[in-house]
């Protein structure tokens, strides 16, 4: 029997499942057999993050179930560990069992990227990243989590921060989270008579002079006064210096505790991009050639946020790590794929960057497409029909119009479901007898830090409230 040549792809994200996608619909029955190894089951729709932490989508419906979607390619669930480039294979560690070794012809290395954290004091303990569902959900539950304790305590010191919010960083992924929280909290306000909106601080942090580069400098601008109308602390020129315990100091002077902290300051490529032996860029990418194969290994292709793909329309730079290149890289990559596999020409990679839409909250946007800048509903109302004509499948795209649907006619859902994530809690304290309130929270991006109940408790002093 003739091999059929295998094409491991490793990354199940924007990449690596737009290229499994086109694969499969080119490749002849038999032609080749094509893996996907992601640690995930699902691709994330990252650019609907923000509006799923805000409740307007169902978070499953921002992700695509890989098996559904590409049912002629065997997917592989767990961590990629390393690529033997001599031997041609990749290993890979199940979430359970023994590793595994898959031989491939052609690798498709697409890992992506995960959030640039700088070695900044208490910031890995208490921070947190905003590049997966689990975090857009932990956000969401946490925020309202945040209101309800500020409702529920007569402590100042408490109150104040749980109601201080802080974002790191003035790229569409922080600005659009905090946009979009910010007004899903001032909303929830309205059933917390004890909190009123001008009670929260938001505060967002931006080490350069200006955000949301994206879309350029003048809607830039507009957007930062549109914030600061709002009330939305916004500091340029600004570092977070330190964030020991919820403390967060920065380096203009300001100093306050907060009980939330975000960090979206950029990203860089995966771990693995380093672990791979494949040859990197001053910034840790892989380097590509404009037919997206690997510098130096033309049976390695490369794209997305890992790689160093150079920008055909701007001799000289590569292309920014965003959806708009990931997913035209794709088509081109898997093209390109399947010209090795035939032996005819391969394509180069070239597209001018278009421009780019954010969401402020709800009705309210920015945009500058093909240089026509556009601000509030007409900005917001073309950041939704973009994304719902880009969001993959059919099914998807039905499922999130209801879901906008839905939300024109009813208000948001403002039940925190923080337990979701520790849902044998309640379990294992009735098989304590002894025990007959729950702990309070350690860690300081739940409830607050232990309180002065559970410190004196534990010192057998008397809570405030019973002094009173
Ligand atoms: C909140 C947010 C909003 C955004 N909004 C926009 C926007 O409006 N417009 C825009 O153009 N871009 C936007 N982006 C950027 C865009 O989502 C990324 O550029 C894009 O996802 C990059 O695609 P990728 O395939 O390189 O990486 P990803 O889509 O991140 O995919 C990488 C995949 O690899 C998997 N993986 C990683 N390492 C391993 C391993 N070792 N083993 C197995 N699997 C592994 C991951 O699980 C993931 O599924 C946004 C990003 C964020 C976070």
């Amino acid at each position: 029997m003739s091999h059929i040549p295998r094409i491991l792809i490793v990354g199940g994200g924007y990449v690596g499942m737009y290229t499994a996608l086109r694969l499969q619909r080119r490749l002849r029955r038999g032609e080749a057999r094509v893996t996907v190894v992601d640690a995930d089951s699902y691709m994330t729709y990252q650019p609907f993050l923000p509006e799923a932490a805000a409740g307007n989508i169902e978070p499953r419906h921002v992700v695509v179930p890989l098996r559904r979607v590409l049912h002629r390619c065997e997917i592989v669930n767990g961590w990629a560990v390393g690529v033997d480039l001599q031997a041609r294979t990749l290993e890979v560690h199940p979430h359970q069992g023994p590793p595994r070794t898959l031989p491939y012809d052609i690798l498709v290395f697409a890992p992506g990227s995960v959030s640039r954290l700088l070695p900044i004091p208490g910031v890995a303990e208490c921070g947190i990243g905003f590049k997966t569902v689990e975090e857009a959900i932990h956000l969401r539950n946490h925020v309202l989590a945040q209101l309800d304790l500020a409702a529920s305590t007569e402590d100042e010191e408490i109150r104040s921060r749980a109601l201080t919010f802080v974002f790191v960083g003035g790229g569409y992924a922080g600005v659009e989270a905090l946009a979009e929280l910010e007004d899903m909290a001032r909303d929830a306000c309205r059933y917390f008579p004890s909190v009123d909106p001008g009670d929260m601080r938001w505060i967002l942090v931006e080490a350069t002079g200006r955000i949301l580069p994206e879309v350029g400098p003048d809607m830039g601008r507009w957007t930062l006064e549109q914030l600061r109308a709002r009330g939305i602390d916004v500091r340029l020129n600004t570092r977070v210096e330190s964030a020991e315990g919820g403390r967060v100091v920065l380096d203009d002077g300001g100093e306050f505790d907060s009980a939330t902290l975000v960090w979206t300051a950029g990203v860089k490529p995966h771990p693995l991009v380093r672990a791979s032996g494949l040859p990197l860029d001053d910034r840790g990418r892989v380097r590509a050639t404009a037919e997206l194969t690997v510098e130096g290994h033309p049976a390695v292709f490369t794209a997305g946020d890992c790689a160093a793909v150079p920008d055909l329309t701007k001799p000289g730079e590569t292309c920014a790590p965003n959806a708009q290149h990931a997913v035209r890289q794709a088509r081109t990559l898997a093209d390109n794929v399947v010209a090795v596999l035939r032996g005819t020409d391969r394509k180069a990679y070239r597209h001018a960057y278009a421009g780019s839409v954010a969401s402020l909250g709800l009705h309210r946007g920015v945009a500058q497409i093909y240089g026509r800048k556009l601000r509030g509903f007409p900005a917001w109302f073309m950041h939704r029909t973009y994304h719902l004509s880009r969001v993959p499948t059919f099914n998807r795209k039905v499922r999130v119009l209801i879901d906008w649907t839905l939300a024109l006619f009813f208000r948001r859902e403002i039940t925190s479901l923080g337990a979701l994530s520790d849902p044998r809690k309640e379990f294992e304290l009735a098989a304590r007898p002894e025990s007959r309130f729950p702990e309070r929270a350690e860690h300081p991006l739940q409830e607050g830090r232990p309180g002065p109940r559970a410190a004196e408790e534990r010192s057998g002093s008397p809570s405030p409230a019973e002094r009173r």
